[in-house]
């Protein structure tokens, strides 16, 4: 129940962030795409958060998946599946032992490999890879490595998708919209990621 709770309020948070920058990943997305992150984006997780609401009586995998399931449908464009369905299918990790450190670890290993599946970028494509890949690999080391509490990992894991978003902007993208300007993705900061780290910072926020 307690978990129940802490996937909807994080959902919220989420939620309620992205709608804050939805015009700021509007305007990331209007230099090196369509400018329709933002609005994609909050659309999916608003109806995410419809949607989670009269689920009372689920687990939090269910929930998660849910929350994938929408987004898929909703959002749209490359974002959406790229989100949506890795989010859906790696939900299964919660689905025995709900959310632990341990689970949580496999939460995201599993998702940053649909990503990488589904989208083929790699480190360096100027996509959410980029943040996610460096967040992920440190949640994982901070946990099953040096041992610290499941916040403290998390927190350090913001910190390297942080990195991971700056350092999308001075290189050239490889894949997704952005790639077709070629050169000219140059010195712009990839949407994607900077939704992902904003997702992440509202995890953050959530489990303090
Ligand atoms: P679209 O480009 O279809 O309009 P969005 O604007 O919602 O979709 O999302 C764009 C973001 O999706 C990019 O900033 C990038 O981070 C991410 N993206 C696009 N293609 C890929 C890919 N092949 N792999 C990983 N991420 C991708
Ligand atoms: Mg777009
Ligand atoms: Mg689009």
């Amino acid at each position: 129940e307690r978990q129940r709770e802490a996937v909807v309020e994080a959902l919220e948070n989420v939620t309620a962030r992205l709608d804050e920058e939805k015009s700021h990943l509007t305007d990331l997305d209007s230099a090196i795409g369509d400018a329709d992150h933002g609005a994609n984006m909050t659309r999916g997780f608003r109806k995410a958060n419809e949607k989670v609401q009269d689920m009372d009586e689920a687990d939090p995998a269910e929930l998660v998946k849910t929350i994938g399931v929408t987004l898929v449908s909703e959002v749209g464009g490359a974002s959406g599946p790229l989100y949506g369905g890795s989010i859906m299918s790696a939900s299964q990790a919660f689905s025995e032992e709900g959310i632990t450190a341990e689970t949580s670890v496999a939460f995201a290993e599993a998702y940053l490999e649909k990503v990488q599946d589904r989208g083929g970028a790699e480190i360096g494509s100027k996509t959410m890879v980029d943040a996610l890949t460096p967040a992920v690999h440190t949640y994982k080391k901070s946990i099953e490595t040096d041992d610290l509490e499941p916040l403290e990992a998390l927190a350090k894991a913001v910190d390297a998708a942080e990195r991971g978003v700056e350092f999308t902007t001075p290189i050239r993208a490889k894949k997704g919209r952005a790639s077709y300007l070629g050169w000219r993705s140059v010195g712009h900061q990839d949407p994607g990621a900077t939704s992902t780290l904003y997702i992440m910072e509202e995890l953050l926020a959530t489990a303090q």
